[in-house]
This record gives C-alpha cells, structure tokens and sequence, in this order.
C-alpha cells in the first residue's frame, strides 16, 4: 500500500491571474474571507503538532497564486527549518517570482513549479486572463532568476488545451535539450471552467509522446520522481519530460498525498471530499493536536478507497467545479 506523506497546501484561493481552464474572467468564485484563511501560526501548528507526528514530511505550497500572500518567505523558512521535514516545494505561476526567488532560495525552498503554458506570449496572455497585459516576459524572467539562483529541480507544468497550445509541445519539449529543466505536460481535467473543457477536450498524453518520440526519439529517464508523473527524456537532453495522465490513465493507486485548502479543510482527493475534515474550526474550538492527530489517521485509513473517477457531487457548483485554485492545486 502507498504511504501518503505528501501535503499539499493551499496559502490562498484568490490569484494575480485568470487563466481560463481555472478561474477564468467573470467566474463567480467565492473567495474564502480573510479572517477564515488559516494563519500561518495555525498553519505551523498543524503542520508540526497534527501532520508530521502521523507521519507528514513532504509538503507542497500552492493555491491560488501562493507568492500573493504576504510574509511568504518566513513562512517558508519556518517551515523548512523545522526537523523532520524532508521537502518542501512551491508552485507558481511566476509572475512575482524574480524579485524573491533568492530569498525563498535561502529561506530552504529548493524545488519550485512554474506554470507556462506557451512560449507566445499572446497565447501566454489569452490562457492567463491577462490580454493586453503582457505578462509572459515577467513569469519567464522569474523562470530564469529561479535557474541563476540553483533552484532544483526546476519544473515548468503545461496545461495542454487542444487547438490552442497544444502546436507548441516541441517548442516547449525543446526547453529541456540543454537546460537541466523538468517540462510536464499535464492533461486538462474537467475541474474550474468546465464550459471550457466541453468546447475544447484534453489531448492524452500518448499522442503528445508520439509527436516528440517522431521528431527526436524519446527514452524513460533515470530520474524517476515520487509523483503521478510518468517521465521521460529526448536522448541526451539534460532535462525531463514528465506527462500527468489523470484523464487517461488512472494513477489513484499510487496516490500518495492529501490536501489542504486554505480554510484549513483537509480533504484526501483533488475531485473526492469524502471524509474531508475542517481542521481549523477544530483548531480555533480548542481540540487537542492529539485528538486532530486521530481525525487525519482515520482519512489516512479510508483513503485507498477513495477515487478521483468517483467525483462527487459536492464538488460539483453549476458549469462551475472546486476550482483548482479553491482546492490548491
Ligand atoms: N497559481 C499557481 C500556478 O498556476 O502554478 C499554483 C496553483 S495552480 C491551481 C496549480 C496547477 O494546477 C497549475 O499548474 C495549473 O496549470 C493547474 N491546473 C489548474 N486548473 C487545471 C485544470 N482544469 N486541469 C489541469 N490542470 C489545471
Ligand atoms: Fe491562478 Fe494558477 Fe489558477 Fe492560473 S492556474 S488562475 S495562475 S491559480
């Protein structure tokens, strides 16, 4: 059985950007009220009294847009300085990423994910939300300073979306022939902007291998990771190709992580509350770690049944899912 030791935690639910398969203009999202977001003393509390005694040592920030909640680089140093945790890792969109790339650096992050989803920047700008805004240059600058300042691995995730960055898989593949970066294709799933993914579809990720496997060839790395990824490489690339198959191959087996939203819910599947817990309330009413310890163990032991196929209607708001950036992505 697999040992779930990975904690993704969402910071915040709102972003800089309006990428269109998330969170696009004009979507009706609750935003969670500041007062409900977990601070980052309960953040630490739980993650030092609640995860890591019941065996947490991985953990992921993400959101939302993390780099938009203030005070960030404490949190990360506290966090990365705490005994026992084995990792920690961030993922971006990047925009406010090169300003602070060293100071996360040496606060103790060493592994980042940056989102780009094309190479041009109008398409950058069209499936960020962000048209006329220019935002390419930026998230790609960060991408370099994240580089210069030894950031490793160093991955950049791309959303494919059929008919509008999916001509660019070999521009983006390319970025790993001579650069130690880690490119991952990751196929659109029917979760945020669900009108999207029924005009568009998702393109699996065997027709993608096939395009770069005719252009350059393409072997399984050595370099495997611990995550849904599968991973490849171009023959004698520096980088990797990892592709994230939830749509056509189910990986819920080898599923080794929980969740946390930024309201402090603890829940066992991207797209499956069952058994989710509200950590935070109990933390504000006083419940002993002791006793929250037991809450996670008891998920910890339904979650092999749990699925990501069996989506659940809670999930579900109208067109609308639990975006991502609600869930943490
Ligand atoms: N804002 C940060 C970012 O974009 O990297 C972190 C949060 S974002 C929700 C985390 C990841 O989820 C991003 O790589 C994003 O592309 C991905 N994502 C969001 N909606 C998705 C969807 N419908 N299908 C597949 N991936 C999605
Ligand atoms: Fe923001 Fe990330 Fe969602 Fe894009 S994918 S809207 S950057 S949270």
């Amino acid at each position: 059985m697999n040992v779930v030791d990975y904690l993704r935690i969402s910071l915040i639910d709102r972003c800089n950007f309006r990428c269109q398969y998330c969170m696009p203009e004009g979507a009706e999202l609750d935003y969670i009220l500041q007062q409900n977001l977990l601070s980052y003393n309960e953040l630490l509390t739980l993650i030092r009294e609640v995860f890591m005694p019941v065996g947490f040592s991985r953990f992921r920030l993400t959101g939302g847009e993390p780099l938009i909640r203030p005070g960030i680089v404490d949190l990360v140093r506290a966090i990365a300085s705490t005994p026992g945790v084995r990792d920690l890792a961030i993922t971006t969109n990047g925009f406010l990423l090169a300003p602070i790339a060293a100071e996360l650096y040496d606060a103790g992050l060493r592994r980042i994910n940056i989102s780009l989803d094309s190479l041009n920047p109008d398409t950058f700008d069209l499936l960020a939300g962000t048209k006329g805004r220019s935002r390419w240059q930026r998230v790609w600058d960060g991408i370099v300073e994240a580089h210069r300042v030894g950031f490793d691995p160093l991955k950049l995730n791309v959303v494919v979306i059929p008919g509008v960055n999916d001509s660019e898989i070999l521009d983006l593949a390319s970025l790993t022939i001579d650069r130690n970066w880690h490119v991952r294709f990751i196929e659109f799933m029917p979760i945020g902007n669900n009108e999207l993914f029924g005009d568009m579809g998702w393109v699996p990720s065997a027709e993608l291998r096939q395009r770069i496997r005719d252009r350059w060839g393409l072997e399984e790395s050595r370099v495997t990771g611990n995550g849904p990824a599968d991973v490849f490489q171009i023959p004698g690339a520096l980088g990797t190709l990892g592709f994230i198959s939830q749509m056509s191959e189910c990986f819920c087996d080898r599923c080794n992580r929980m969740r946390l939203s930024a309201d402090g819910w603890l829940r066992p599947c991207l797209l499956n509350e069952t058994g989710q817990i509200d950590l935070k309330t109990a933390l504000r009413n006083g419940v002993a770690p002791e006793s929250l310890q037991e809450k996670v163990r008891s998920l910890l032991a339904i979650k092999p049944e749990i699925n990501f196929k069996e989506r659940d209607s809670g999930t579900l708001v109208g067109n609308y899912s639990r975006t991502m950036s609600q869930i943490g992505g």
